[in-house]
Order: structure tokens, then C-alpha cells, then sequence
């Protein structure tokens, strides 16, 4: 599957907001939106005209996707699963976007960055109740335990991160056991519990005047 490889900074500075996209360095100082928080390219550093509506959302829109590493197809795909299901269209976006493996892998702290998470899910590391799984976008639901494989366990990567793994907190809706190293799904997150800084209204929004 395409996804985007330009550098990833220039994500977050168009959007004039931290999208954690690089693991530790995001929470340093060697962060470009705290070291230069303009816009890219030439005009960046003009002061930002009053956004329309329109704008804003589209802005919230590019920056849920971004976050989560999506492309416009990926993502819109979602958008339409989340809308035919029952209740707030833009709550069962969010919903759906985390329950994906890669973003659980993520989670539990198996990779600094959910681009590094997909990675060692597509390089098959990981299993999913004992079955080999390496399809990143694969929607986990409640009772699945995600575990590394029995093969990938020596590897120095995995034997670095269990020590680390004792220091990363993980979400409420998911366990995680570090000398297993496997996690397990608990529940779907409420919108409280995912603690994201979007407006998925305007994503909704943006999606409903198309
Ligand atoms: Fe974004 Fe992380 Fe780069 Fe900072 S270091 S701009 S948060 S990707």
C-alpha cells in the first residue's frame, strides 16, 4: 500500500500542531514546531489569513488522517465504514482508527511511532490470539491479544524494548504484560479515553458537504 515518505515534520508544521509522528524526538527540543513553528514552504512565515469554514475543516480532517498515517482513499474508506454504523459517525471514526493494529501496536509501546508500529507489523513480528498477523490497517476488537512472535522475541529490537516497555503506560482500555511482551485489547475506547486534541465534527462535517 503507497503512503507518504516526504518528511514527516513538515506534516506537523502545516498544521501548526505536534502530530507525533517520530517517537522520542517529538517530545525533545529538537522538534520543529518547537524550534520553528511557521508554515512550510516559501509564503510560510506570512502571517495565516482568517480560515473559512470550509478551511477549518478540511484542516481538522488533514490532521486526524495525517496523524494516523493514512491516504485520502484510507481514510475517506474509514470515514464511510464509521458513518454506517450506529451512532456519532465522527466517535466511530476515532474508534476505528485505533482499534487498527498498527495503531494497538503503537499503544502498547512496541514502537515509538505508529509509522515504526506498521513496520514491524507488515516485517510480521506480531501475532493476534496466536495467529500470525501482518496487516497494519487489520480492525482488532475487544479480548484480542496482540503478542510478538515466538521467532521475533530474541531479536535485540524486542529485547531492548521489554526493558522499556515497564516504563510506558498504556491507555485503560488495554493491558499490557511486559515479560509476555503482548497487550491485550480490554475495550473500545470512549471518546474520553482516547484523549485526541480533534474535532472530529469538522471532519464529519467536512465529509458531508461532499
Ligand atoms: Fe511533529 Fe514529531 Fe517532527 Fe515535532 S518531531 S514536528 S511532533 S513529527
Amino acid at each position: 500500500m503507497a503512503r507518504y515518505t516526504g518528511p514527516v515534520c513538515r506534516l506537523c508544521r502545516r498544521e501548526g500542531m505536534k502530530l507525533f509522528l517520530k517517537g522520542d524526538r517529538c517530545m525533545s527540543s529538537k522538534c520543529a514546531i518547537e524550534r520553528r513553528n511557521t508554515r512550510p514552504g516559501q509564503h510560510g512565515q506570512a502571517r495565516a489569513r482568517k480560515m473559512s469554514g470550509a478551511g477549518m475543516q478540511l484542516r481538522e480532517k488533514q490532521k486526524v488522517r495525517r496523524t494516523y498515517g493514512l491516504l485520502e482513499r484510507q481514510f475517506s474508506n474509514f470515514y464511510r465504514k464509521a458513518s454506517h454504523q450506529p451512532g456519532k459517525t465522527g466517535e466511530n471514526l476515532l474508534q476505528m482508527l485505533e482499534m487498527r493494529l498498527d495503531n494497538i501496536v503503537y499503544r502498547l509501546g512496541f514502537g515509538d511511532s505508529r509509522a515504526q508500529a506498521r513496520q514491524l507489523v507488515t516485517h510480521g513480528h506480531f501475532q493476534v490470539n496466536g495467529r500470525k498477523l501482518d496487516i497494519p490497517s487489520a480492525i482488532l476488537k475487544p479480548g484480542d491479544e496482540v503478542a510478538v512472535r515466538e521467532r521475533s522475541r530474541n531479536l535485540e529490537y524486542f529485547k531492548t524494548r521489554a526493558l522499556m516497555l515497564n516504563q510506558k503506560g498504556v491507555p485503560p482500555w488495554m493491558r499490557l504484560d511486559p515479560t509476555a511482551l503482548s497487550g491485550r485489547v480490554l475495550a473500545i475506547p470512549t471518546r474520553q479515553d482516547m484523549e485526541l486534541p480533534f474535532d472530529e465534527a469538522l471532519v464529519v462535517e467536512y465529509y458531508s458537504r461532499r
